[in-house]
C-alpha cells in the first residue's frame, strides 16, 4: 500500500497546480517542497500577466494557489527530496524526513537563473535587475535599458525590448554571439540597440532604490534604469541524474509531460520547453496531474 496515489515534488506554481488537479480528481496527493510554497513566486513583486489577475503580488498568488490545492484536498509538506527509485511500480522518493511511497511522482523542482555575480545584482533584484524580458520589460516602457548575455534568449529579448524602451545595449563577454544568426541580423539592424561587445559588467550601480548605471570591463559607464541579465537558466534536477532522460539538465518530455520513465511525469520550468512562465507552469501541472491519473488506472 503506498503513502499516497501522486506524489509532487516541488510546490511552486506548476507543483500546486498539479496538486490541486490531482486531489480534485480524488487521489490521495502530497506535494512537498523544500522551502515554502509559491516557489519563485515568491520572488515577483508584481505579476501583470497572469490570465484572470491583472495585477497580483507573487506572494498572494502563491497562497491562493496552496489554498485551492489545500481545499480540493491535497496535503503539502514541507521536506526536500533527496533521491528517487522505482520498485516494481511502487515510486519511493527518499525526503529529508524519510521514505514517501506512490503509485506516480510528478517532477515540478523548477530552476533558477543564472547569476552574473557583480557588485549590486544581488541589491538591485526588483529595484532595476530583472532576469525576464516578458515579465518585467513593460516597466521600463521609454527607458534605457541593459541587457546581458550573447544566447537566444539574451537576443530574442533585446528585440522585445528595443520596441519598448527608447535604448537597449546588449553587454557579452564575448566579440561573438552564440544565438541565432538570423536573430543576430535583426538585432544588428535595430537603430536603437547598441553593442558592447568583449566586455563585462563590473557593477551595477544605483541611488539605493533603483538602477541608475553599469560599468563595464573597459571603465564605460552606461546610463540605464534597467538591467535584464540572460547567463542562462539552471534546472533543479540533480536527483534525476541516472535515472530519467535530460537534455542540458533539462527534464525530457512528451506534450503529456510524460518522462523517459513511465508514471513519472514532469511539469513548470525543470522541463524540456520552449517558454517558462507562471501560466505554462500551472498549465503544465494540470496535464500533468491528467495524464498520471491515465497511468495510474492502467496498471
Ligand atoms: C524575479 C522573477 C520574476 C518573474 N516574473 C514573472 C512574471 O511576471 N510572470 C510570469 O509568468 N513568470 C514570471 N517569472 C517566472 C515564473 O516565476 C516561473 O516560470 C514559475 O515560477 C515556474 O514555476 P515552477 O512551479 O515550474 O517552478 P518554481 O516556481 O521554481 O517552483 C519549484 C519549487 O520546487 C521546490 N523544490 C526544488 N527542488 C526541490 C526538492 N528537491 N525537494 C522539494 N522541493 C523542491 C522549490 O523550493 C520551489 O518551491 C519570474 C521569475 C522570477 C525569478
Amino acid at each position: 500500500m503506498a503513502d499516497c496515489d501522486i506524489l509532487i515534488i516541488g510546490a511552486g506554481p506548476a507543483g500546486l497546480s498539479a496538486a490541486g488537479y490531482a486531489a480534485r480528481l480524488g487521489y490521495k496527493a502530497i506535494a512537498i517542497d523544500a522551502l515554502s510554497p509559491g516557489g519563485q513566486l515568491l520572488y515577483i513583486d508584481q505579476i501583470e500577466n497572469y490570465p484572470g489577475s491583472p495585477s497580483v503580488s507573487g506572494y498572494e498568488l502563491a497562497e491562493s494557489l496552496e489554498k485551492q490545492a489545500v481545499s480540493f484536498g491535497a496535503e503539502i509538506r514541507f521536506t526536500e527530496a533527496l533521491s528517487i527509485k522505482k520498485e516494481g511500480n511502487l515510486f519511493i522518493t527518499e525526503t529529508s524526513d524519510g521514505p514517501i511511497s506512490s503509485l506516480s511522482v510528478i517532477y515540478a523542482a523548477g530552476a533558477h537563473h543564472r547569476k552574473l555575480g557583480c557588485t549590486g545584482e544581488e541589491e538591485y533584484q526588483a529595484k532595476g535587475v530583472s532576469y525576464c524580458a516578458t515579465c518585467d520589460g513593460p516597466f521600463f516602457k521609454g527607458g534605457r535599458v541593459a541587457v546581458v548575455g550573447g544566447g537566444d534568449t539574451a537576443l530574442t529579448d533585446a528585440l522585445y525590448l528595443s520596441k519598448l524602451c527608447s535604448d537597449v545595449y546588449i553587454i557579452h563577454r564575448r566579440t561573438e554571439f552564440r544565438g541565432q544568426k538570423m536573430l543576430e541580423d535583426r538585432v544588428r539592424a535595430k537603430e536603437n540597440i547598441h553593442l558592447e561587445l568583449g566586455k563585462n559588467v563590473i557593477s551595477i550601480n544605483g541611488d539605493g532604490k533603483k538602477v541608475t548605471s553599469v560599468t563595464l570591463s573597459d571603465s564605460t559607464e552606461l546610463s540605464v534604469d534597467g538591467v535584464f541579465i540572460f547567463v542562462g537558466m539552471e534546472p533543479n534536477s540533480r536527483m534525476l541524474e541516472g535515472f530519467a532522460d535530460l537534455d542540458h539538465g533539462f527534464v525530457s518530455s512528451d506534450d503529456h509531460m510524460r518522462t523517459s520513465v513511465p508514471g513519472l511525469f514532469v511539469a513548470g520550468d525543470v522541463r524540456t520547453t520552449p517558454f517558462r512562465q507562471v501560466v505554462t507552469a500551472a498549465g503544465d501541472g494540470a496535464m500533468a496531474a491528467h495524464a498520471a491519473d491515465e497511468y495510474i488506472q492502467g496498471i
